[in-house]
């Protein structure tokens, strides 16, 4: 499998790590104590696309979202994971002056 970094172009799943689900969220400070648990231990183990987080430690050093699909390992998307979260927080904000 290789990956195409945004950034260094197309190179060996060697060169990347793999850090987890990135459709995960941190709950609020003051969330319950069931979500806090629910956010550090538990993980959907999803059939199908999945968005996940790579860290690419032997070449630019970036964190990706990576959008793959777990059974056929085809990628749809690769995005800078700062990208990313800027993204999430300005439609969060637009969501805020909304409402
Ligand atoms: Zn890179």
């Amino acid at each position: 499998m290789r990956l195409t970094c945004p950034f260094c172009g197309s190179r060996g799943l060697e060169e990347f790590t793999y850090r987890g689900d990135a459709s995960v969220r941190r709950p609020a400070a003051d969330a319950s104590e069931q979500a806090w648990v629910d956010y550090v231990y538990l993980r959907d183990n999803p059939c199908g696309r999945h968005q996940e987080l790579w860290y690419h430690g032997a070449g630019c050093r970036s964190w990706l979202v990576v959008t793959r699909d777990t059974r056929t390992h085809e990628i749809f998307d690769v995005r800078n994971a700062r990208d990313v979260a800027v993204a999430e927080r300005q439609t969060e904000a637009g969501k805020g002056e909304n409402s």
